[in-house]
């Protein structure tokens, strides 16, 4: 995708903190972070938000919640715990339109909409 934020990131063109890189996945962390802990996970393929997701996508997705789990012992918060979101659209809070998961951790979160 030629004008997307997240995958000029993946391609190296806008710099970022990478945290963990594999064939499908990229993991960087948030430029504006809510928490001690506030990392992206990323499909390097280009999909807008979970309402592209299909059933082909499966792996893909258990692809990023094995990221998640490294990049939660990587950052000593595996066992602690730790949060994982995905914001689906305008209302819900999603200002990239490339598909991530937050991994927030590092304190004792809140919760509320
Ligand atoms: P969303 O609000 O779409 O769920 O999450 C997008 C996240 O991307 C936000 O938490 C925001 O801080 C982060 N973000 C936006 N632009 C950049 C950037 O250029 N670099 C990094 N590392 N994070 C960004
Ligand atoms: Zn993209």
């Amino acid at each position: 995708m030629e004008d997307c934020l997240f995958c000029k990131i993946i391609a190296g063109e806008i710099p970022s903190a990478k945290v963990f890189e594999n064939e499908d996945v990229y993991a960087f962390r948030d430029i504006n972070p809510v928490a001690p802990v506030h990392v992206l996970i990323v499909p390097k393929k280009h999909l807008q938000s979970t309402e592209e997701l299909t059933g082909k996508d499966d792996v893909l997705l258990g692809k990023m919640f094995e990221a998640a789990r490294i990049v939660a012992k990587q950052e000593g918060v595996s066992g602690k715990g730790y949060r994982l979101v995905f914001n689906t659209g305008a209302e819900a809070g999603q200002t990239v339109p490339h598909l991530h998961m937050h991994l927030i951790a590092g304190k004792t979160l809140s919760w509320g909409a």
